[in-house]
């Protein structure tokens, strides 16, 4: 006798969202039972090898079939299959945290669009089946009983529970197809074709045959033949003529033995899987037993993806469970600085059903995504050391990345990744690493240098390298926005302090000139202090320089905010109007000095003039503009008048 049971609540919910889904991805249900199939299977192979009473299979396999006439597509296993018991509680209620999970943001998400993603976001396991079908039949028969049962529902209320005759452990689930409407066309599952591609893109892994039955075309001759026989006898019904075909690979290319395969065949399954034209730069292939379990294949492309740096680029690995597939772009396996990192990771630690936001906090994810990007980061060092030109067409791609992940979270990956940064170098012909330039310095060379400016060229013919430029000091030239602040972030390498060409105290005067200096400033002060008056809206401070030697003037920052970074900032939204502070600075050895000192004793009052010019020039070679340009220029033009009298 058939028995009815009633859904529990929650269960019911969810049937009731899943018969009514408008959720497009309503194909995810195959994945789904699928996966359940391969469990099971593992399950009795398992028990298989504990208990020795258990009948040993060497034909595990999962069968698909359709019935087109009648509408019916049927999944089959012959693995541990369930008691009646299991069956209740399995398909009767919500058991697994996965779907509450999914209970609970469906409440929040509530009567929301968001409805759409949750559902795409979470395996939701059996029920799913229920987007396409208007009524499935599940037979089973477990292991360890005598008697099979018959679980028939249309996924409302209710469930129904008969016994049958099964002869082998194992499930059998019916699904009747729903009938096509405007909106789904759900014949597409009766489709040879669809089944196929859908099991290549979800389960092509699963380590069992997934094997479709195939309706044989019958040869002309064949044909006659079968109506022959027809004729001549009143026969029983003829047997079809059927034949199976495997749709899976079973074993993944990152399971398969590393000897057995070559370069070409990881780039060749890298340029299919990841849609990308070229070969990668360069494939890992990483494997971990222990604590937690996981193979990883990961690339670095050769080119960045075309929207790399466009915020509609997702980062992610693709991520496999027991080789079943789970999600495309996992984020939380790769940090932001490596979100060019293309690749996936399979682990069998993993829960399929798991939940987007189990997911997240889930510690073994974190351990995988921990090793992960060690083995990029150590395989990129390996690069720089073995291959340096490899390396470069790497840094020149994605080398920004690499900054910005010295610079996020306050530093956090600093020490991890100050090694493959590069720059070029005033001297250097090609970018150079802050290890290399360290083995360089000279001798009596206390700082590494930097200064941010477009090239070579630039830095050569700034005035606050002539007293670096007689030390023969290298520098560091800065040219990406992010720069300034790797270095602040860095603060040190090596236990060298970096230094700034045109920031606060250059430090590279013997005790003398200091002294000299000192002296100067005391004697000089009535000039100093007008210039310091006419400029007191736009300097903090007029000095007697010791960087220049040969350049009449320069403007450098105090050593709080740089230039640079006022720039940097104010083009940022929300700009604070963070200003770096400014300092006049003038070379008291050269000839202007003692121009300027002149037109102070014959002319007091022209003083502001010339203040006014000297702190233009300076603002231009720093590559600010002037306040007034006009004015600058009519002055300028009064200064030639004048000289020419
Ligand atoms: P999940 O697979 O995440 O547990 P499902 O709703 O897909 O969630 O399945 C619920 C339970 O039903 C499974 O955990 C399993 O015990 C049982 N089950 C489902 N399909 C099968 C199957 N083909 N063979 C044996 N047991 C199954």
């Amino acid at each position: 006798m058939a028995k009815v049971m009633q859904f529990k609540t929650e269960s019911k919910r969810l049937l009731e969202l899943m018969i009514n889904s408008i959720y497009s991805n309503k194909e995810i249900f195959l994945r789904e039972l699928i996966s359940n199939a391969s469990d099971a299977i593992d399950k009795y192979h398992y028990l298989s090898l504990t208990e020795d009473k258990l009948p040993k299979k060497n034909d595990y396999e999962i069968l698909i079939s359709m019935d087109k006439e009648n509408k019916t597509l049927t999944i089959k296993d012959n693995g541990i299959g369930m008691t009646y018991d299991e069956l209740v509680n399995s398909l009767g209620t919500i058991a697994k945290s996965g779907s509450l999970e999914f209970m609970e943001k469906l409440k929040e998400a509530n009567q929301n669009t968001n409805e759409i993603d949750i559902i795409g976001q979470f395996g939701v396991g059996f029920y799913s089946a229920f987007m396409v079908a208007k009524k499935i039949e599940v037979r089973t028969r477990s292991l360890y009983a005598d008697q099979g049962y018959l679980f028939t529902s249309t996924g409302e209320e209710t469930f129904e529970i008969d016994e049958i005759n099964k002869e082998d452990s194992g499930t059998e689930i019916t699904l009747y197809l729903r009938d096509n409407n405007e909106e789904y066309e759900y014949d597409r599952f009766l489709d040879e074709w669809t089944i196929k591609s859908l099991v290549k893109q979800y389960s092509d892994y699963v380590r069992y045959p997934i094997k479709l039955l195939k309706e044989k075309e019958e040869t002309e001759e064949e044909q006659k033949e079968t109506e022959e026989k027809k004729d001549q006898s009143e026969t029983k019904d003829q047997e079809p003529i059927v034949e199976y075909e495997t749709l899976n690979s079973m074993t993944p290319i990152w399971k398969r033995n590393k000897n057995e395969l070559e370069d070409k065949d990881y780039n060749e399954f890298y340029k299919q899987k990841f849609y990308d034209g070229s070969d990668p730069l360069m494939h890992v292939l990483v494997n971990v037993e222990g604590k937690v379990n996981y193979t990883a294949l990961l690339y670095i492309p050769s080119q960045p993806p075309y929207n790399l740096y466009s915020e509609k680029y997702e980062k992610g690995l693709q991520l496999y469970c027991k080789g079943v597939f789970i999600m495309d772009k996992c984020k939380e396996l790769l940090p932001d600085y490596l979100r060019f990192v293309k690749g996936l990771v399979d682990s069998s630690d993993l829960n399929l059903n798991i939940s987007r936001e189990l997911l997240q906090k889930s510690k073994i994810l974190k351990d995988i995504a921990d090793n992960v990007e060690k083995k990029i980061v150590s395989k990129l060092e390996g690069l720089m050391k073995n291959d340096f030109e490899k390396y470069l067409s790497f840094y020149k791609n994605f080398g920004l990345n690499l900054k910005f992940g010295v610079y996020d979270d306050f530093g956090a990956k600093k020490d991890l990744l100050k090694d493959l940064i590069l720059y070029n170098t005033v001297y250097e012909e090609q970018m150079i690493s802050f290890k290399q330039y360290v083995e360089k310095m000279k001798e009596d060379q206390k700082y590494i240098y930097y200064v941010s400016a477009k090239n070579k060229e630039a830095v050569m013919a700034m005035p606050q390298m002539d007293v670096i430029k007689k030390h023969g000091y290298d520098v560091l030239i800065l040219t990406d926005d992010v720069d300034e602040f790797l270095i602040r972030i860095l603060d040190k390498y090596d236990d060298k302090e970096f230094k700034s060409i045109n920031q606060g105290d250059l430090d590279l005067l013997d005790d003398e000139s200091k002294e000299k200096i000192k002296e100067l400033n005391e004697e000089k002060k009535p000039l100093l202090d007008a210039l310091k008056e006419a400029l007191k809206d736009e300097v903090q401070d007029v000095i007697l320089s010791k960087r220049l030697t040969d350049s009449a003037v320069c403007l450098v920052s105090s050593d709080g905010v740089s230039f640079e970074m006022e720039k940097v900032l104010s083009s940022m939204p929300n700009s604070q109007g963070v200003k770096a502070e400014r300092v006049l600075e003038i070379n008291p050895n050269h000839a202007l000095f003692n121009a300027l000192e002149k037109v102070y004793l014959n002319d007091p009052t022209s003083i502001a003039d010339y203040a006014n010019l000297l702190y233009s020039q300076a603002l231009i070679m720093e590559g600010f503009s002037v306040k007034d340009p006009v004015e600058f220029s009519n002055k300028m033009c009064e200064l030639m008048i004048k000289a020419a009298k």
